[in-house]
């Protein structure tokens, strides 16, 4: 029983999803970890530093420059072959890529996965993350997309070795352009401390606060839908059904009334901290630490306490 796990990576960097995939794999079985691109040598470097791998695959190729989901279907397809388990992030990448994998399988894929029961016993978020589903998938090959969010990422300190992957590839679909959010802050799938503000807040103006708070704090920003609706908070922000699903240590939820579609997101969270002028609020509700009050009077405060320490 093996297992392959298809890296993510972007701009010659592993993505942190990546050695979460990993260490939730090894559960599986021995893992092998393929990276596809081209002119990887920095994330194939990267990888093989990941406890839990026992050998990189290394694809590099022209026709994976722009990681099309085609062409890398067509490279899983031919090294399918070789493994019981074929894992993927539960990301852009992964939702793509897994389900035309399966198709090229005829098989049927388990999305999502949250726990790891046994090779063949899943767990999965369902109704919005209000159930939790088991499924026994009695499939003569796994594919699987995992949340990455749900589990702790694997050590670095490995050496791994490297095993270049020579493949026939061409894309069919063209890359025209691609634009690219920028910004210094944590990956919100990923951080460990998320600040997330709502419509409340009135304007992109107020907003700052949120990332104020985030700043001070080393976090990531979250916004409700209604919050990126209103333009206070750019698309990729929003946290929830919809959205984001995140599982910081500490999640602040400030002037979020906590709506279902907003706590579909937040499940994984391990400590809930709301701020809210109205106490009876859902989200101050399910919270660990609760502050009624008025966020414009309570955050500039604890941006204030938060500096002077
Ligand atoms: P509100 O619900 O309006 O809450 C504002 C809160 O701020 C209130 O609790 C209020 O007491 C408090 N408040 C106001 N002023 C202050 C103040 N000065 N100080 C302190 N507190 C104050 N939502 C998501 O977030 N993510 C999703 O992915 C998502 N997906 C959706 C999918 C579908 C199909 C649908 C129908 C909806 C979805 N929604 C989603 C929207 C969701 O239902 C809610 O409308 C949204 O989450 C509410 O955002 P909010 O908390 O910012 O606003």
């Amino acid at each position: 029983m093996a297992v392959l796990v298809l890296a993510e990576h972007d701009l010659g960097t592993l993505s942190a999803a990546t050695a979460r995939i990993v260490a939730a794999a090894t559960q599986l079985g021995p893992v092998d970890l393929l990276v596809a691109g081209e002119g990887i040598a920095p994330v194939v470097a990267e990888a093989a530093t990941l406890a839990g791998v026992e050998k990189v695959l290394s694809a590099d190729n022209a026709a994976l420059a722009t990681q099309s989901a085609d062409a890398l279907t067509a490279l899983l397809l031919s090294l399918a072959g070789d493994y019981s388990h074929i894992v993927a992030a539960s990301a852009a990448t992964g939702r793509d890529v897994i389900p035309r994998l399966a198709a090229g399988l005829d098989l049927m894929p388990v999305t999502d996965i949250v726990a790891i029961l046994g090779p063949d016993r899943f767990q999965r978020p369902i109704y919005a993350g209000n159930a939790v589903e088991t499924v026994a998938s009695n499939q003569p090959r796994q594919l699987l997309t995992i949340r990455a969010s749900a589990f702790r990422p694997a050590a670095g300190g490995n050496d791994a070795p490297v095993e270049p992957v020579r493949a026939e590839l061409t894309a069919v679909t063209r890359l025209i352009a691609a634009h690219r959010t920028e910004g210094d802050m944590p990956d919100l799938g990923t951080a460990q401390i998320v600040v997330a503000g709502g419509v409340s807040f009135g304007s992109a103006e107020n907003f700052k606060l949120v990332e104020e708070l985030a700043q001070v704090l080393g976090a990531a920003v979250g916004a409700t839908r209604a919050a990126v609706d209103a333009g206070y908070a750019p698309n990729d922000w929003q946290v929830g059904q919809t959205g984001k699903i995140i599982a910081p240590d500490l999640y602040i939820g400030i002037g979020i009334s906590g709506a279902l579609q907003h706590l579909a997101g937040i499940q994984g969270a391990k400590k809930i901290v709301a701020i809210n002028k109205d106490p009876d609020s859902p989200l101050m509700q399910i919270a660990d630490y609760a502050l009624a009050g008025d966020l414009f009077e309570i955050v500039p405060q604890l941006i204030a306490a938060l500096k002077r320490d």
